[in-house]
């Protein structure tokens, strides 16, 4: 549906865009909102800013100054959001007010309220893949199993830990109670933290029974490391793909020696051509990080080549997929102990942009030729 109309008191335009899983708000050519179908606001514009939310209630402003609003500051915008789509449904036509109804039902207190539920169900959800960001996020395992990647500070907070079944299934149970009908517009399952491979194969089928069963068709992928491939047979990985799993993703970086042993990957580099080769004999699709700027300029050459020469010696076709994804070093790790005062350990925002066409040049003239997509990561850009 679409519906158009001025608002007769500012002689503003607005159109109404109702999709399948979403709707649209544009007002003027000022202000461009999407909300999910429970009314709370996915991304927009507004008054010249960008931004999107996630179910965390994390709202984060792009553009140049690029940022997590603090929760004074997030609270302070989605009031006035809200309050901007209420005054657009007080003057609407009967149609529009309908379709506005979620929106102007929902408000500042429910999505801080949510956030509280959603801290208590997942602790926090720091990364998933470009492609999986409007995955259903079902924690098998709570954080990574490793956890010691010397540039890594994502799974911190947390032990890792795997869930039982019966927690699994009241996991499902909550996270579909505060997703509510937006579950629609998740067409996937990311199987989270970062080591739902760790799960016993025969405990993991039955999680993803579960999962298939309250939301059905869609499917799963997850994270995995490189140490997979010493730990399963391919008969049990394609017992999973029978169940629905799609793609497994590993963190691999580079593929440059002495800087991937320098990185403290919980594995070796064989471990990761290994496991790929697994993944694929399983019938897998396989997704596989890249970092761009890690190591500094002093490594640039060494790995861009290695790697490059590495993604291209694997098996890899359709369906899968290669991200390059920026560093960002946390000031209170190992990596930024190694770079620290020494200027051949480090990048420029510049020299980043250079190496990242680079190698998609490289990338997209060997593995893109056989249907691997090739994407960038930015975690900084992420909110779940
Ligand atoms: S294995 Fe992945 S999630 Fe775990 S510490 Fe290393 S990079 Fe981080």
């Amino acid at each position: 549906m679409i519906c158009e109309f001025t608002l007769p008191q500012t002689r503003e335009r607005v159109m109404l865009i109702q999709q399948e899983r979403c709707l649209v708000l544009l007002v003027d050519g000022r202000c461009a909102l999407a909300f999910d179908a429970e009314g709370r606001v996915l991304c927009g514009v507004r008054n010249g800013v960008q931004f999107k939310r996630g179910m965390s209630n994390n709202l984060l402003r792009l553009g140049e100054r690029r940022e997590i609003l603090p929760p004074e500051e997030a609270s302070g915008e989605l009031a006035l959001l809200y309050e901007e789509v209420r005054r657009v449904a007080d003057q609407a036509p009967p149609a529009a007010r309908r379709a506005l109804e979620a929106v102007t039902r929902c408000g500042v207190r429910r999505l801080e309220e949510e956030a509280r539920h959603f801290k208590a169900l997942y602790g926090q959800v720091p990364v998933l893949p470009p492609d999986q960001v409007q995955a259903l996020y079902l924690q098998a395992t709570v954080g990574c199993s490793t956890n010691r990647c010397s540039f890594c500070t994502l799974y911190r907070d947390r032990r890792f830990r795997v869930r039982t079944i019966a927690e699994f299934e009241q996991h499902v149970r909550q996270v579909l109670e505060l997703v509510g009908r937006d579950v629609e517009r998740r067409t996937s399952i990311f199987l989270g933290d970062a080591g739902a491979l760790m799960v016993p194969a025969d405990e993991l089928a039955v999680m993803m029974r579960l999962a298939r069963a309250a939301v059905p068709g869609r499917p799963f992928s997850c994270f995995a490391s490189a140490g997979l491939g010493r730990r399963r047979e391919a008969h049990e990985l394609r017992e999973l793909r029978d169940l629905g799993l799609d793609r497994v993703t590993i963190g691999l970086e580079t593929a440059h020696r002495p800087l991937y042993d320098s990185l403290r990957k919980p594995h070796e580099l064989e471990d990761a051509e290994r496991t790929v080769r697994l993944l694929k004999d399983a019938g897998l699709h396989v997704g596989l990080t890249v970092l761009l700027g890690v190591g500094g300029q002093e490594s640039h050459s060494a790995h861009v080549n290695d790697t490059a020469r590495f993604l291209d010696a694997l098996p890899l076709g359709p369906g899968d997929w290669v991200y390059l994804s920026p560093l960002h070093v946390e000031p209170n790790t190992e990596y930024a102990a190694w770079a620290r005062g020494r200027p051949a350990r480090q990048f420029s925002i510049e020299q980043l942009q250079i190496q990242k066409a680079v190698l998609q040049c490289r990338l997209r003239a060997s593995l893109g030729e056989r249907g691997v997509r090739i994407t960038s990561y930015d975690i900084s850009r992420f909110v779940y």
